[in-house]
């Protein structure tokens, strides 16, 4: 077990830029809480404050800091359609003055017009990236194959691009701005506060993270992390390989126990992107209980599967703490399922 002084030692060996509009508030949610019969808080990342926030800022402070510390000028990344990571690596780009190129997925089936052109592709044309289109959403070694193919052609031209690696073979340098996220919610004094955090599991980045740097600094709280895009086993897996690749890589004798990787995915949810009807209706009570916006990819699934969770007993009498993770963006590329 780590001080808070010890933890932010050892991550200091990393390069990082400052970015996150920090620390982002912890609220009541009140009205939803007392319709699920619920203690329920949100921690509030969707404001961290570079270009519609959410929690790839936090992520990418190490990785443009490491592409900063290798002299890069540009950055490149693939995701689906309409990735939040993708759209934050473009503004983080800019911000650090660098270009940057995005691969886009084919992701998600059957999308509609606005799919591909509002939204974070929206965005993604305003901070200038240049856009290349991939044909398959679910093969990250050939993304990322790809990927690398068009760095090779920007060499080629005497352009200097560093890769945000997302694949399982890469170092998982975006958990460490989680690890700060973990210290932050330490910091604020409220960590104490709940029994339980749920946050949405995707690359498994942030859960990582938050999971890693909780016990780094002896604090017990369980993490429960809702699959997006992953089975619950083989996201597991996952998430286990991650954490151990995250004490090797910072360089501390943490182990996580194997019963502290806790994943949950409602059957009844389709896969990444598809909003399911419990979504959709996670989204609007959110939004019209308490004025706040999730998204239909990852937020809204997320608060769907902690309520769904509740429902068969596995919250009850629990304090709980739901980790906004942002992703608003993508809200105006799903106008079809909500208007009309
Ligand atoms: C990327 C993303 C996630 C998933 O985070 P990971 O660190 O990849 O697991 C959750 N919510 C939003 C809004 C995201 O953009």
């Amino acid at each position: 077990m780590l001080s808070p002084d010890q933890l932010a030692k050892a991550l200091d060996v990393f390069p990082r830029v400052d970015a996150v509009h920090a620390p982002t508030a912890v609220e009541k949610m009140a009205r939803v809480g007392a319709q699920a019969g619920l203690e329920l808080s949100v921690k509030r990342d969707d404001c961290t404050g570079v270009a519609l926030g959410g929690n790839k800022v936090r992520q990418l402070e190490f990785y443009i800091g490491a592409a900063q510390a290798e002299g890069a000028d540009t950055i490149l990344i693939t995701g689906a359609i309409q990735s939040n990571f993708v759209r934050t690596a473009a503004a983080m780009a800019r911000r650090a003055g660098m270009d940057c190129h995005v691969q886009l997925e084919e992701r998600v089936p059957g999308v509609s017009d606005l799919y591909r052109t509002n939204g974070n592709v929206l965005l993604d044309h305003l901070f200038g990236a240049t856009v290349y289109s991939f044909p398959v959403g679910e093969d990250e070694e050939a993304a990322d194959a790809s990927l690398a193919e068009i760095a090779a052609g920007l060499k080629a031209q005497g352009k200097r691009p560093y890769i945000i690696g997302l694949a399982a073979s890469c170092p998982p340098l975006g958990a460490l701005g989680y690890v700060r996220g973990a210290m932050e919610l330490v910091a604020q004094g409220v960590a104490e506060d709940f029994d339980e955090i749920v946050v949405a599991s995707g690359s498994a980045s942030t859960h990582c993270g938050l999971l890693w740097g909780l016990r780094a600094l002896g604090v017990s709280t369980p993490v429960y992390g809702i699959c997006v895009r992953r089975a619950a086993d083989i996201q597991a897996a996952r998430v286990a390989g991650r954490l151990a690749d995250m004490s090797a890589m910072i360089g501390v004798d943490l182990v996580v126990p194997a019963a502290d990787v806790r994943l949950f995915l409602d059957e009844r949810e389709g896969g990444y992107g598809q909003m399911s009807a419990a979504t959709k209706a996670a989204v609007l009570s959110a939004a019209q209980l308490e004025g706040l916006l999730l998204d239909p990819v990852y937020t809204g699934k997320t608060l769907a599967g902690l309520l769904t969770l509740h429902e068969r007993g596995m919250l009850a009498g629990r304090r709980v703490l739901f980790w906004h993770t942002g992703g608003q963006p993508a809200l105006f590329s799903y106008a079809d399922a909500f208007v009309g």
